[in-house]
C-alpha cells in the first residue's frame, strides 16, 4: 500500500513515545491534537514516560478507513479517537467491542491491543459530565428529546435511559438513519418509554422542564437554521447543543424564548478526557483541556 499517499497527514518519523489520533473527513479543524497535547504536557510532569506521547489529526475519507485501521494497528497507534464519518462504520471493522459501544451502535475511541482494535464510546459519558455541569444534573427523571439519529445521537440516547430518563423521543429529518438508531437500541427488544419520530410525525408534547438535545450537525455554522423548532422552545426547558463554536440559530431562539442553553465544547472536552485516561491509565488535566480546546477555537475562529 502506498500509504504516504494515502494518508498523507500522518507524521511518519518513529520516535520512542506513543502515538495517539483522530480520524476523521474533515479533521483540519479538530481541537483534540490541541486538547490532548495540553493534557499529555501537563501529565507528564508526574509522568515522565508521557513526555514522548503525541496525539495527531489525520484525514481519512469514509472509503479509506478499513485500510486505515490496519495500517495504524501495524504503526503501533496505540489510540484512536472516531469522528464524523467513522463511528457507526468502524465497528464492522475493529477486533472487539465493549458492551455499551455495541448497544450505542457506534465507536469514538479505540484502543490497541495485539490482535486489533477494541472499541469504547465515551460520547455518553462526555455529554453526562457536561450535563451536570451546564445544568446542575444529568438526564435521571427528565424527559428528553434527541434531535438527530446520527453516531452522536446514539451515545447520547444510550446515556439517558440507563441513567433513567423519563421519556425519550429521538426526532430526526429522514427515517433512514431514524431505523438504524432504533435497530441498535432495541436489538436485545423493545425499549420502554422510548418513541421515534421523524420530523414530520412528532408534536410538541414535551414536558415543561423537558431537556433538548441538537445532536444534529446543523449549529455548525451561525447562517444554519435551527433544527429545533420554535414551539419547542419554552421557558424552563434546557437546550443541550452538541455542536459549538458558532452563535448559531438554536442559541438565538434559545435565549430569546426564555431557555438554558449550553453548547457542546463540555461534551468535547469531558468525552476526550476519558478517552486520555483510558489511553494512559492516568488522572487527566480536564481543566487544561478546555482551556487548550477553547483557545484552538479562538484561533480558529481568527479572521
Ligand atoms: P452524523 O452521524 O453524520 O449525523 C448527522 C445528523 O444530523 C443526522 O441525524 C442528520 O439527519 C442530521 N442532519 C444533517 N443535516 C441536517 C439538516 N439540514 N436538517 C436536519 N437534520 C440534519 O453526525 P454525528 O457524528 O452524529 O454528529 C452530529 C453532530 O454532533 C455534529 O455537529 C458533531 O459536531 C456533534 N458532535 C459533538 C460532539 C461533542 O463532543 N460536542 C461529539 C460528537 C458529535 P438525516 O439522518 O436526516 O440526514
Amino acid at each position: 500500500m502506498n500509504v504516504s499517499g494515502d494518508f498523507p497527514d500522518f507524521p511518519f518519523q518513529s520516535g520512542p513515545g506513543k502515538r495517539l489520533a483522530v480520524l476523521g473527513d474533515p479533521v483540519r479543524h479538530s481541537l483534540s491534537p490541541a486538547m490532548h497535547n495540553a493534557a499529555l504536557a501537563e501529565m507528564a510532569q508526574r509522568q515522565p514516560l508521557l513526555k514522548e506521547w503525541h496525539y495527531h489529526a489525520i484525514r481519512v475519507p469514509a472509503a479509506e478507513l478499513s485500510s486505515a485501521l490496519p495500517w495504524l494497528h501495524e504503526q503501533e497507534v496505540c489510540g484512536i479517537n472516531l469522528t464524523l464519518p467513522h463511528k457507526v462504520e468502524a465497528l464492522a471493522l475493529i477486533d472487539s467491542v465493549e458492551p455499551m459501544a455495541a448497544r450505542m451502535g457506534a465507536v469514538n475511541t479505540l484502543i490497541r491491543t495485539p490482535r486489533g482494535y477494541r472499541g469504547t464510546n465515551t460520547d455518553g459519558y462526555g455529554v453526562t459530565r457536561a450535563l451536570e455541569e451546564s445544568f446542575g444534573g444529568g438526564f435521571a427523571g427528565r424527559d428528553v428529546w434527541i434531535f438527530g439519529a446520527g453516531g452522536a445521537a446514539r451515545g447520547i440516547a444510550v446515556a439517558a435511559l440507563e441513567a433513567g430518563c423519563q421519556r425519550l423521543t429521538v426526532v430526526n429529518r429522514t427515517a433512514d438513519r431514524l431505523h438504524g438508531l432504533r435497530m441498535a437500541l432495541e436489538a436485545s427488544g423493545p425499549v420502554p418509554r422510548c418513541r421515534f419520530l421523524t420530523m414530520a410525525e412528532a408534536k410538541v408534547d414535551a414536558d415543561p422542564q423537558a431537556l433538548l438535545i441538537n445532536a444534529t450537525s446543523l449549529g455548525l455554522k451561525e447562517s444554519d437554521p435551527s433544527p429545533v423548532p420554535g414551539a419547542y422552545l419554552e421557558p424552563g426547558r434546557d437546550i443541550y447543543d452538541s455542536t459549538y463554536g458558532a452563535a448559531n440559530a438554536l442559541w438565538r431562539a434559545s435565549v430569546a424564548a426564555g431557555c438554558r442553553y449550553a453548547d457542546g465544547l463540555s461534551m468535547l472536552v469531558w468525552q476526550g478526557a476519558r478517552s486520555l485516561e483510558i489511553w494512559t491509565g492516568e488522572p487527566v488535566p480536564v481543566e487544561t483541556m478546555r482551556a487548550a480546546a477553547m483557545a484552538a477555537l479562538k484561533e480558529r475562529q481568527a479572521p
